[in-house]
């Protein structure tokens, strides 16, 4: 049987040198994975985006001996805001193994492309692959609309299991706020792109409260408003944002064990967490939450303006091209309507113990 294998990887330089060693990595860890013998390889495809010029790649695997290979090389489509200085490969070769059992490989950069692939799966509470003391940290992904209760929860949740909670619509709020206060379009996708690129944004949250801080400036509350709001639903259209930040929210649940509520979470930023809830509730009660949620913090808006955000917020997340809101195959969905933060929390908890992660 003939089958394909595809890999991935990045380099900080158009530097023929670096391009070289780099692809040559990649091409040995597809060919371990996989057991593939040089006379088994059928074909080998290169392609290298606009920003790479200074060598072939398919020079990379002449380099290891395979010089009886057709290969051949080209450019990437150069669709805005995807990711830069990016090798790609695909090999086909004669094997007997089924499709399911072919491993892909995904280095450096290139692991945003295919969260999916990134390793083989895991148990609950394996932890991801990579991590190096993997029993020890377990991340929950919690998604959902607007409005679900997913911040309240999540910080219910990681309050009674000791751990750190993650909010990443605050980070996107925040990339919100940077634009608007620099009189960027929040949907230029060019001007985001160079916007996040050395973003220094950082969410902590110590003894119950949650802080922002961007550019080392705490923008806790300036990030709450509605104009804000809608501001990050359209920064979170922009694949060059969500690349970003994804990135940021990977590296910290790498490190720590960490609730993190979000709309990509258990679909793209973490597939392969230890527990996904998509949590909703009705849009009558998501707009009644967030309108109350708004007062208390003085900010007087109408219920009809919240309802009419929040559609529009909806329609903007579920419908964007890339990475939009929709439950994982393997998430268990909550509905909320009639339950309190309480009760909805000690549901999850329920299962976080049921599964032996705490
Ligand atoms: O959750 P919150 O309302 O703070 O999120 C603000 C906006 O950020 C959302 O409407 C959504 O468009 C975007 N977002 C996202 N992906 C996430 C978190 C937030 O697209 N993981």
């Amino acid at each position: 049987m003939i089958r394909a294998v595809r890999g991935a990887t990045t380099v900080e330089k158009n530097d023929a040198g670096e391009i070289l060693s780099e692809t040559r990595e990649l091409l040995k860890e597809i060919v371990e994975a996989n057991g593939i013998k040089p006379e088994d390889m059928v074909s080998i495809l290169f392609s290298v985006t606009k920003d790479l010029d200074a060598a072939f790649p398919a020079l990379a695997a002449r380099q290891l001996g395979w010089t009886h290979v057709a290969m051949m090389c080209a450019n990437e489509i150069d669709v805005p805001g995807s990711l830069e200085k990016c090798i790609r490969v695909m090999m086909h070769f004669i094997t007997e193994k089924s499709n399911p059992d072919i491993r892909h490989i995904y280095r450096k950069g290139a692991a945003v492309l295919r969260p999916d692939w990134r390793g083989p799966e895991r148990k609950a509470g394996e932890g991801l692959s990579g991590r190096e003391n993997p029993r020890e940290i377990i991340n929950i992904a919690i998604d959902g609309p607007a409005g679900a209760g997913k911040s309240t929860v999540a910080k219910l949740l990681a309050k009674s299991l000791g751990i750190a909670y993650l909010d990443t619509g605050a980070m996107y709020r925040a990339v919100a706020l940077k634009a608007m206060e620099q009189g960027i379009d929040t949907r230029d996708e060019a001007l985001l792109a160079g916007l996040v690129k050395d973003i220094d944004l950082k969410v902590t949250y110590e003894d119950g409260k949650q802080r922002v801080f961007l550019d080392g400036r705490d923008v806790s509350s300036e990030i709450r408003s509605p104009e804000i709001s809608m501001g990050a639903s359209n920064v979170a259209t922009v694949p060059a944002v969500r690349l970003k930040l994804t990135e940021i929210q990977r590296e910290i649940a790498l490190q720590n064990s960490v609730v993190l509520d979000g709309r990509d979470i258990g679909t793209f930023v973490l597939p392969n967490a230890d527990l996904k809830i998509f949590l909703t509730a009705s849009p009558e009660e998501r707009a009644r939450r967030r309108h109350k949620e708004l007062l208390e913090k003085g900010i007087g808006v109408s219920f009809e303006e919240v309802k009419r955000d929040m559609e529009n917020r909806d329609a903007n997340d579920t419908g964007r091209k890339f990475r939009p809101l929709f439950k994982a195959d393997d998430a268990v969905e909550i509905d909320n309507t009639n339950l309190t933060p309480e009760q909805t929390a000690e549901k999850i908890i329920t299962m976080v113990k049921k599964l032996g992660l705490k």
